[in-house]
């Protein structure tokens, strides 16, 4: 099948790559001269692992190209078009601009040509708007209804930093569409795929992705919440609190052979610093602005919100618990990424304690194995960060060591504990082996006040 991608982001790209590896003819599109010849190249533009392996592997299946009205007539050539274009939460709203360009742009394709084309929206878009927002553009600029084009939902779910495996062994793939030719398209395109795949309308594919989201990230915000108030309580061991409430079969069932197996599910029901990325947070403020104009107050879903928001402050008051005065204090924030296998930085809560730290401490050294460039464009010129390459040169000099990023590498400081007498270790993660440090010197949100 021959398969178009608009937006060649994080999903875009990896999309691409994994439909082009299954054999499909694949052409990425994006408007950003500099990503699209990076790829041409041969290299990707993000940090995935796997994927420029992927990439070179299926190089004969996949081309980059960049869209602009000159190029957009290139789209008339594909069986499906996918979007994968950003849909960034403003003023708490979701921002479908870029929907929309790309929806106008179809309309006028759609308009000049007899072919039936179908338009497969796989961006994060709150329900409704493949049926509304995007059909009803399309079918203003064109002049034709839908089944002259097809209409179609696909979201994703894939995870940064596990994303080619999840893309090519999902746990199921939602075939969202609002005419049967796309529906066909969406079967043939996902046919090497052998999984659980759902069929249903466009609204409803919208929705299961804004209910996934928004319920992984209550779970995180409920468990920061309840390792708070232990804390403050005083003497409560919350590692075996929730190791307690992990073994409930119904989180942990039990198997035939009297064995208990811990899902994945069970990460999400462990204290941390708070949920960052691309997704959640915007995902679940989208939610509840949605809630909010369909007047159901969103309490739960605005609760999550203020326990996230909340977190990195809270993390700050442990360490000024501990430490007492930071002035002078030399801190080494470990991760810049908003979790480990990736440069991605966007909503990380790592930038969030730089900035609530800076004005704080004497200095701040930062370092991520393949992140920092990404990092010195979010973080403000007048936050003065020194990024640091060999980290470990770097411990010795530093009287704080913030663990931000659970990176596997960072794990190597449990064979430095003995020797780590003079600094604070903050495992914001709880990466470390704690057994192994010096309680007056380790801190976690496991250990107790
Ligand atoms: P991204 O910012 O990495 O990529 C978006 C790309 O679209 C950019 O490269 C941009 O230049 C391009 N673009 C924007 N308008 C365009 C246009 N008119 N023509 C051509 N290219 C255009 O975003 P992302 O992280 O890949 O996310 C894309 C969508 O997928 C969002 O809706 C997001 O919520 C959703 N999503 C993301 C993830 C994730 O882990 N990143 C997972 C699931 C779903």
């Amino acid at each position: 099948m021959k398969i178009a991608i608009i937006g060649t982001g994080y999903v875009g790209l990896v999309s691409g790559i994994c439909l082009a590896s299954k054999g499909h003819s694949v052409k990425c599109f994006d408007k950003n001269t500099e990503i699209v010849n990076q790829l041409t190249s041969g290299v990707c533009h993000i940090y995935e692992n796997g994927l420029n392996d992927l990439l070179v592997s299926s190089a004969e299946n996949i081309s980059f190209g960049i869209l602009c009205d000159e190029t957009e007539n290139q789209l008339v050539a594909f069986d499906a078009v996918i979007v994968a274009v950003g849909t960034p939460t403003v003023d708490g709203k979701t921002d479908l601009s870029q929907i929309g360009e790309v929806a106008k742009m179809m309309g006028r394709l759609i308009k000049s040509t007899d072919k039936y084309i179908s338009l497969i929206i796989k961006s994060t878009v709150v329900p409704g708007t493949t049926d509304t927002f995007v059909k009803n553009i399309i079918e203003d600029e064109s002049c034709k209804k839908l089944g002259h084009f097809g209409l179609g939902m696909n979201p994703e779910f894939l995870r940064e930093g596990n994303a080619v495996d999840d893309f090519l062994s999902p746990d199921r793939i939602v075939l969202g569409y609002e005419d049967e030719a796309t529906l066909d398209i969406l079967r043939e395109m996902y046919r090497p795929w052998d999984c659980q795949k759902v069929e249903l309308n466009s609204r409803s594919a919208e929705m299961m992705k804004y209910v996934n989201n928004t319920l992984l990230a209550t779970l995180i915000s409920s468990v920061n919440e309840y390792a708070n108030i232990a804390r403050e309580i005083g003497n409560i061991d919350f590692q075996q609190v929730m190791y307690g409430v992990h073994l409930d079969n119904r989180w942990s069932p039990l198997m035939e052979d009297g064995t208990k197996l811990f899902p994945k599910i069970i990460d999400y029901l462990k204290p941390g610093c708070g949920y960052g990325g691309s997704c959640f947070p915007k995902d679940v403020k989208a939610l509840s602005a949605l809630a909010e104009e369909m007047l159901i107050p969103p309490k739960i879903i605005d609760a999550v919100i203020a326990v996230n928001d909340e977190q990195p402050n809270y993390m700050i008051k442990m360490l000024e618990h501990k430490v007492k005065d930071l002035s002078d204090k030399r801190v080494l924030i470990l991760g810049l990424a908003f979790k480990p296998e990736t440069d991605d930085v966007r909503e990380s809560v790592s930038l969030k304690l730089i900035n609530l730290l800076s004005e704080k401490v004497s200095s701040l050294s930062a370092h991520d194995p393949v992140a920092i460039e990404n990092a010195k464009k979010q973080i403000s010129q007048s936050v003065n960060v020194n990024y640091i390459d060999d980290w470990q040169a770097a411990v010795g000099n530093t009287d704080i060591l913030i663990i931000a990023t659970n990176w596997m590498i960072y794990k190597s400081i449990d064979n430095l504990a003995s020797s780590l007498t003079e600094q604070i270790i903050f495992d914001t993660r709880s990466l470390l082996d704690s057994n192994l440090f010096n309680p007056s010197n380790y801190l976690s949100v496991l250990t107790k006040k």
